[in-house]
């Protein structure tokens, strides 16, 4: 079974380049907060992640959240919404029935609200490290619970991480995944590093296979060349090790496998690649 992939961006932010790769030039790169429309041939319209929405500009117009915004100036106009944006191709957002959630910071859950009949799939280890935040301890973790629907936690299926089955794709250093839809078409896998129980998807298309890498890096060159990220950046990191552990298998497939497209999803080149 293959799906049809596009990717769009839901507004953007503006980061040293220096941060995201070490030996980077201290120039302001811009980061698309990208978000990926999948059609598969039975389940209809999917969901990767949604980028930032008009719920982000308000919700950080408030104290603390005001301080996200500050450290993340954010660039939004209202039509970049991913619901706008379907709504632009033709597609409900009512219709969108599943949307798969790479992590819970906000420049990825950004439009959830706007997407009333969706399911939302992430790794249980994900969901707990959010579930009770809130305040000043939500925001050192880039989540803003607000941005979450009232009924979010009735429309989960969460993944367990530690039950993973033998990845029907076996791509290099990806044995064992999460086949979401039973038919290899989407199959999610942990790239665990910048955010505690962050997956990534494969996307198996007619013309090849793409991964979805979610922020296990910032930029495709950290995964062509083993780029890491500068010290700095470890603020954006929860676990180094394992980030580290995720950039190095992403660097492996890239090197065994160069027919596989991987998109870093801030990846402004990425971003072109595919759209
Ligand atoms: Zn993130």
């Amino acid at each position: 079974m293959v799906v049809k992939l596009s990717l769009h961006a839901a507004g953007s932010c503006f980061q040293l380049e220096k941060l995201v790769l070490q030996g980077g030039r201290l120039k302001n790169i811009r980061f698309p907060a990208m978000f990926a429309l999948i059609k598969h041939p039975s389940e209809g319209y999917i969901l990767f992640d949604t980028g930032y929405s008009s719920h982000v500009l308000a919700e950080t117009k408030r104290f603390p959240t005001s301080l996200y915004a500050k450290i993340i100036p954010i660039v939004f106009e209202e039509q970049d919404s991913a619901a706008n944006q379907l709504k632009a191709l033709g597609i409900s957002p009512e219709s969108i029935k599943k949307i798969i959630l790479s992590h819970f910071h906000t420049d990825h859950i950004g439009g959830l609200r706007d997407f009333p009949n969706a399911e939302f799939i992430f790794t249980a280890s994900a969901g707990n490290t959010i579930q009770e935040l809130s305040g000043f301890k939500a925001l050192t973790a880039a989540f803003i619970p607000e941005l979450l629907p009232e009924n979010f936690w009735q429309r989960t299926r969460q993944l367990d991480d530690s039950k993973l089955a033998p990845d029907p794709l076996n791509y290099p250093g990806f044995e064992r995944g999460y086949d979401l839809l039973g038919d290899g078409s989407l199959v999610a896998v942990n790239l665990p590093g910048h955010a505690i129980g962050q997956i990534g998807v494969f996307v198996l298309t007619q013309e090849r296979s793409v991964l979805l890498a979610a922020d296990a890096c910032w930029v495709s060159r950290a995964f062509r060349e083993l780029i890491y990220p500068n010290p700095l950046a470890r603020m954006f990191i929860a676990d180094n090790k394992a980030f580290n552990a995720s950039l190095q298998k992403l660097h492996r497939l890239h090197c065994l496998r160069p027919d596989i497209l991987i998109i870093p999803t801030h990846c402004e080149e990425a971003l072109c690649s595919l759209s």
